[in-house]
């Protein structure tokens, strides 16, 4: 009896001192994520990349009390020897990598640059933009920094200042006589658990970098979403029909010709038609987000653990068609009103969409899947496509993708037609060489051929829409057990063919 009650005191200390401990939760359960995309710094010819390691384990294990997974997406290599070569300074890199899209301007996503040398120093280094979203590593000469945890801390670190901490010494809050993250100690048990303060853990949850798993924008987050995009949307770009088209206005409605005010007018409008989710469509949504990440999280880690963000505007907004802008998938009352009627076709929409903002955090990484499509890289100049008013689809936003048939190339491109007091979409066919688009080709059956091979009904102007299309009918058929039989012997090749693309396309890179 006296033996029970002491093994019952045990038992409740036991359970005290858990509540009393911080919980320990797996990464991958973590309620927030950090993106970060590794840029390999490369000669101008591609040799000699920079020596770069994506440390997750001990990153992930420093995170733990900031609930937060380290999610790298795949690296890509930039060619530019002067500035692997640290002959240029670190502000023309980010001006040129911001040009050209290396780094990336949401401070939604950390972009992190392995080089060879920083100001001309070879020595091993880290630099991490105090609360931006930029970091230069350079981990030096292979006989340095050998020991994968003095790798782990140079990233974790340097993030560590992106989302906002300083270093121990300089902060009053932060005791700088213990190892952390941002002080002194063995590189172990700075990464410990332990290494990050509870104060540092406010603070990185301040960071526009701690991503929640799954977030529902609120009326100013959605509007300021489009206002200002950080990614290829920029409004001072849209055509006035385009413009129209998106806002819901008739193809005869005025806009001022005066630049300024143009931008002020439309900013109002897209204010007005950003909305709020409803408590029910939340737990909708969470519902069939769940169900989807459950079904791909074997086959397509990358749909189930990027994080989830929705924005939601009125249902007159680009026809209520569901698109992206940046990491958020849009939606209105109407689609959730057609999601709710066939849920399968929610699901389907929903992967199609995610692939979307996938495309967009890592562009280069679809091209040769393209190019097996049957797609071929073009530069249509943007005056352009203006001219032949094409639609700005925000998932696919340049025409740049033509197809070959027999010896020239056929840009398929949809432009904005009036037709009576709304807008219709027409897409046809242009050839194009290196520097001009030609008339479109008068309406054939040439392009019938190519539409035929692929298992979808629409969006073969654009192989991002392909894929999109692509993924949703795989999903269906592969994990929603739906039956391919109406597909043709070429169809049902073309869909295992995506099968084995996107089981590479759709993982993370191997981490150490
Ligand atoms: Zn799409």
């Amino acid at each position: 009896m006296k033996r029970t009650t002491i093994q019952q005191i045990a038992l409740a200390l036991v359970a005290i001192a858990a509540l009393a401990q911080p919980l320990q939760s797996a990464p991958a359960e973590r309620p927030n994520v950090l993106l970060v995309k590794p840029v390999i710094l490369c000669d101008d010819n591609g040799e000699n990349p920079a020596r770069s390691a994506l440390p997750k384990t001990l990153a992930d294990q420093v995170y733990t009390r900031g609930d937060l997974e380290f999610l790298y997406l795949p690296p890509v290599q930039w060619h530019y020897g002067q500035a692997r070569r640290g002959e240029i300074n670190l502000d023309t890199i980010v001006k040129s990598g911001h040009a050209n899209g290396m780094i990336v301007r949401d401070p939604r996503v950390a972009t992190l640059l392995f080089v060879s040398a920083v100001d001309g120093m070879t020595k091993p280094l880290g630099r991490g933009l105090q609360g931006g979203n930029i970091c230069f590593v350079n981990l030096g000469a292979p006989d340095k920094m050998h020991n994968p945890a003095e790798r782990a801390f140079v990233v974790a670190h340097e993030i560590g200042h992106c989302l906002g901490m300083i270093h121990a010494v300089n902060d009053l809050k932060v005791p700088d006589d213990v190892p952390n993250l941002q002080g002194d100690g063995p590189f172990a048990e700075r990464l410990a658990v332990e290494g990050l303060h509870p104060t540092q853990v406010r603070t990185l949850h301040k960071s526009p970098l701690a991503l929640p798993r799954l977030h529902f924008s609120s009326k100013d987050e959605a509007a300021n979403l489009i206002c200002e995009d950080q990614w290829d949307l920029p409004l001072d770009t849209l055509t006035p029909d385009n413009l129209r088209f998106e806002l819901g206005l008739t193809p005869a409605t005025p806009l001022p010709n005066d630049a300024q005010e143009r931008l002020t007018l439309i900013k109002g409008k897209y204010a007005e038609l950003s909305t709020t989710f409803s408590k029910e469509d939340k737990e909708q949504l969470t519902l069939w987000t769940q169900r989807i990440d459950q079904l791909t999280n074997p086959q397509w880690p990358m749909i189930s653990r990027l994080p989830w963000h929705f924005a939601k505007m009125s249902a007159t907004f680009c026809k209520g068609k569901p698109h992206t802008r940046g990491l958020h998938i849009v939606l209105t009352d109407e689609a959730l009103k057609r999601f709710c009627q066939n849920e399968n076709k929610a699901l389907e929409v929903l992967i199609h969409e995610k692939l979307h903002v996938i495309q967009r955090l890592m562009p280069h990484h679809f091209e040769a899947a393209y190019q097996n499509y049957g797609y071929e890289s073009v530069t249509v100049p943007q005056e352009t496509a203006h001219k032949l008013n094409f639609v700005r689809n925000p998932d696919a936003p340049l025409p740049n993708w033509a197809i070959r048939h027999d010896d020239s190339l056929l840009l398929l491109a949809t432009s904005l037609n009036t037709k009576g007091d709304d807008f219709q979409f027409i897409e046809r066919a242009y050839p194009i060489d290196k520097t001009s688009v030609g008339q479109a080709l008068p309406q054939t059956t040439i392009l019938d051929d190519f539409r035929a091979k692929f298992p979808i009904r629409v969006g073969h102007d654009h192989p991002n829409e392909v894929a999109a299309h692509t993924l949703g009918r795989l999903f269906r058929v592969e994990m929603l057990g739906e039956p391919n039989d109406l597909l043709t012997r070429i169809q049902r090749t073309t869909l295992n063919e995506a099968k084995q693309s996107f089981a590479k396309l759709l993982q993370f890179p191997d981490t150490e």
